[in-house]
């Protein structure tokens, strides 16, 4: 917290001092979202590229003077990124463009995006010395939480819809959470957290809530840049649900550029399901996004369904500041996105993940791309999260597999269909 100046409200602009503010700005209520600030100047002057390059630590950790917590507090003992940049490059040279990149961020501790945001929220607990930390979530930033929690054993309430995939609430019962399956959507699951944690005087990691989350999202635009040594893609695809994953991006560019770290900011291309397409739709129509009411969201892409994404403020600046677009993709292009990418990468998304491979092919499809440009897809989550949906795209995509007698007789019948 050495560096941090205090925090700014996206809506009115109004700044708290470092030991001023708690989670929002009390003037607008749930919609207040503040984003941290940075003394950018001090940080230049202790901590460089040169710096960087000798640190050991390869985790998030390594980044610490631009992240919002304190030098000597402990960190989680569980790992925390890199994740690997795969350059993909026969794939580039199909859609027509000069470099392709996938961040995998399925790789992280409990396999999704989350963990970055939740490593911060264990710190920050921590500081406070809370008893309990609780969130709620569509079931990913649940089990990072819960994951992160459990290795520093710190006591966590958990709220998810009863609809999450069965993988991610096994994730939390493993991990010895204090499960509560909230019978309503993700938005019922948020509103109801938001009301114990003030009651029980919790410490609240909410996605689009507790400011800090931006800030560990931001890590990946750290790794993606340092990774292409600090020369920044020209355009950057993720998905969007809540949209502090969008919003955590952008910072992390932001603060690069500051920095001097890098030269241009990416474009960043933000993909919503058909079904839930709030940020899409107010993009599209300049719809004033304080007063947009919440749309119905459903879509088999549980991680990005969101019917009032709690970080849009963020969000639609991360798209418009940075001249990027918003792009719906339907159910059935995500099911067909999860074997077509996990086929040509080896990369097993889950459907969330997926989109934005759905995404980049329907952008290659319409022109989006120019022949010299260098684009990152990040899948943000694991395909074993939700194995329903992978069998839904088995379907789908009438995938073909044998069943066979264990015999030598039998075997030779399907390879000679299959002209083996
Ligand atoms: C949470 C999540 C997203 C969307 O992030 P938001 O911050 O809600 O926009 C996308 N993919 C996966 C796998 C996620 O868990
Ligand atoms: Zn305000």
């Amino acid at each position: 917290m050495k560096y941090v100046t205090g925090a700014k409200c996206v809506i009115c602009g109004k700044f708290f001092k470092k030991d001023q503010f708690e989670y929002i700005c009390p003037d607008h209520g749930n919609e207040g979202i503040l984003d941290i600030k940075y003394d950018y100047d001090s940080i230049k002057k202790d901590f460089t590229k040169h710096c960087l390059a000798n640190n050991k630590d390869q985790s998030v950790w390594r980044y610490g003077p631009l992240l919002p917590v304190n030098e000597d507090s402990p960190v989680p003992r569980l790992s925390v990124g890199p994740t690997p940049l795969y350059h993909l490059e026969k794939l580039a040279t199909r859609l027509g463009i000069k470099d392709l990149y996938l961040k995998d961020d399925g790789r992280l501790p409990t396999a999704s995006f989350k963990d970055r945001a939740s490593a911060i929220a264990v710190v920050k607990a921590w500081e406070k010395r809370a008893k309990v930390i609780t969130t709620a979530s569509t079931g990913n930033a649940a089990a990072a939480l819960s994951g992160l929690c459990a290795s520093v054993g710190q006591e966590n309430v958990i709220f998810v819809p009863v609809s999450a995939p069965k993988a991610k609430i096994a994730q939390l019962l493993m991990f010895g959470s204090k499960v509560i399956l909230v019978n309503g959507t993700y938005d019922d699951a948020f509103d109801l957290c938001l009301k114990v944690a003030k009651e029980y005087g919790w410490y609240n990691r909410n996605t689009g809530y507790n400011p800090y989350m931006s800030e560990g999202k931001k890590t990946c635009s750290f790794e993606i840049c340092e990774q292409l040594k600090w020369k920044a893609p020209d355009t950057i695809f993720v998905s969007v649900g809540d949209g502090c994953i969008i919003g955590g991006i952008h910072k992390g560019l932001k603060d690069l550029l500051e920095m001097g770290w890098i030269d241009i900011m990416p474009r960043l291309v933000g993909i919503q399901a058909e079904g839930s397409s709030y940020m899409y739709q107010a993009w599209k129509n300049n719809e004033d996004i304080i007063t947009k009411p919440a749309v119905v969201a459903e879509t088999i892409a549980d991680s990005i369904s969101a019917g009032l994404p709690r970080d849009r403020v963020k969000a639609l600046d991360a798209v418009n500041k940075t001249k990027g677009e918003f792009i719906t993709v339907s159910d059935e292009e995500i099911l067909k996105a999860i074997p077509d990418l996990a086929g040509k990468t080896g990369v097993f998304a889950e459907p969330a993940g997926a989109a934005t491979w759905a995404g980049v092919l329907k952008a290659a499809e319409t022109g989006m791309f120019s022949c010299d440009e260098s684009v990152v897809v990040i899948n943000t989550g694991s395909g074993l999260k939700d194995i329903n949906s992978a069998m839904k795209s088995v379907e789908l995509t009438n995938m073909q597999y044998f069943k066979v007698e264990p015999s030598i007789d039998k075997f030779r019948i399907i390879a000679s269909y299959l002209k083996l």
